[in-house]
């Protein structure tokens, strides 16, 4: 790697007290289309039905935006600081934030020939998961949007974990991953409270909280097969935008873009909870003026919205991400191009390579 590479000095990989490996996630969000085929992976795989109904363990939004459930960004939770002391109140947001478990006409439209628009059924809905969908910000010839997928980040400090007075949340040893103990969860919710990103669900039929397993049967070996596979988010996914692995891999690309190159960046940091879910923010072309030149400096995505998103050193990321394409525009190489375009499965999902610990 050069000198001008953003690379700090102090690189380290926090990792939790206890926790042997770190599963970890990075999202390319520059290839996402916003087509809800890892939502649809993970509904069909774990919540269709049950008092299930409402929730996306995975849901894609768009940013700008007020996402799922709406303004969770809003809502609190997390923790008042870096030492992990004293968490920040938060609220457990309405179900009409999420959006009901609605009825739809599609036997109407699939099968009986009806040419009714699909709607939800004796209902008159104002929220639910993406419906902001490519709505957006700016003016036009500048307006703007990305998508935004979000799992739980399975987080070095889970909130939520701490939030639980009956200790039914807990992270893995071998892993990391953050789990909800059935048997001794009481539904008491204090968990939905305490997490800043929204991710932990209530089953009001089961009177249980649930949340994202980052399909650890499958990575367990229990896939398709019975073999080991990836996240279903993640395999499903069309351009294959997430890269699904162990953050303590040091020769895999996961520990490269978030600890060497430092281009992919947890969502919202300032909530303190150190997500292991990563992000390398969207790139935008330049703004355009009314008569269609390009306005050089002056980002279509606004920077100051990046860095509410993504924190300061979204500004360091982009800047090392332009870098590099330079680099391959005057052919020369850059092993951080390689690694964003790579679609090697066998590097994307690195998840066998502590097996022999
Ligand atoms: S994202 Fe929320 S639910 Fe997931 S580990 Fe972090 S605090 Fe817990
Ligand atoms: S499947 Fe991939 S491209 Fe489609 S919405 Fe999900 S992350 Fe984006």
């Amino acid at each position: 790697m050069s000198t001008d590479d953003a690379q700090s000095e102090d690189t380290h990989i926090d990792i939790a007290d206890g926790v042997d490996h770190q599963v970890a996630m990075v999202m390319d969000l520059n290839k996402c289309i916003g087509c809800q085929t890892c939502t649809v992976a993970c509904k069909t795989l774990w919540t269709e039905g049950g008092g299930r109904d409402y929730m996306y363990w995975n849901n894609v939004e768009t940013k700008p935006g007020d996402g799922y459930p709406k303004d969770w960004e809003d809502s609190g939770g997390g923790w008042q600081s870096d030492e992990h002391s004293e968490r920040e109140p938060g609220e457990i947001p309405a179900k009409e934030r999420y959006g009901g478990d609605w009825e739809f006409n599609h036997s109407e439209i699939m099968y009986d020939g009806s040419d009714e628009p699909l709607r939800p059924q004796n209902v008159d809905p104002e929220w639910g998961p993406n419906w902001d969908e490519d709505e957006g910000a700016g003016e036009y010839p500048n307006s703007y949007y990305f998508y935004l997928p979000r799992i739980c980040n399975h987080c070095t400090h889970p909130s939520c974990v701490e939030a639980c007075p009956r200790q039914a949340l807990y992270k893995r040893e071998e892993d990391g991953i953050v789990l909800v103990d059935q048997e001794r969860c009481r539904g008491y919710r204090y968990c939905v409270e305490g997490c800043p990103y929204k991710k932990v669900y209530y089953n009001a039929a089961k009177k249980k909280s649930e949340k994202c397993i980052f399909c650890y049967p499958r990575i367990e070996g229990e896939g398709p097969d019975d073999e080991v596979h990836a996240t279903a988010c993640a395999e499903e996914c069309p351009p294959q935008l997430r890269l699904v692995g162990y953050l303590d891999d040091e020769d895999g690309p996961i520990y490269k873009l978030v600890e060497e190159y430092e281009v992919a960046l947890p969502l919202h940091p300032e909530f303190e909870t150190v997500p292991n879910v990563y992000y390398i923010p969207p790139y935008a072309p330049p703004q355009h003026s009314e008569d269609g030149e390009s306005i050089q400096g002056v980002d279509r995505i606004p920077r100051e919205y990046l860095e509410e998103l993504f924190g300061d050193r979204v500004n360091q990321a982009l800047d090392t991400i332009e870098r590099h394409r330079d680099r391959t525009r005057r052919g020369e190489d850059s092993e951080l191009m390689e690694i964003l375009q790579d679609k090697n499965p066998a590097q994307q999902y690195r998840l066998e390579v502590f097996d022999d610990d």
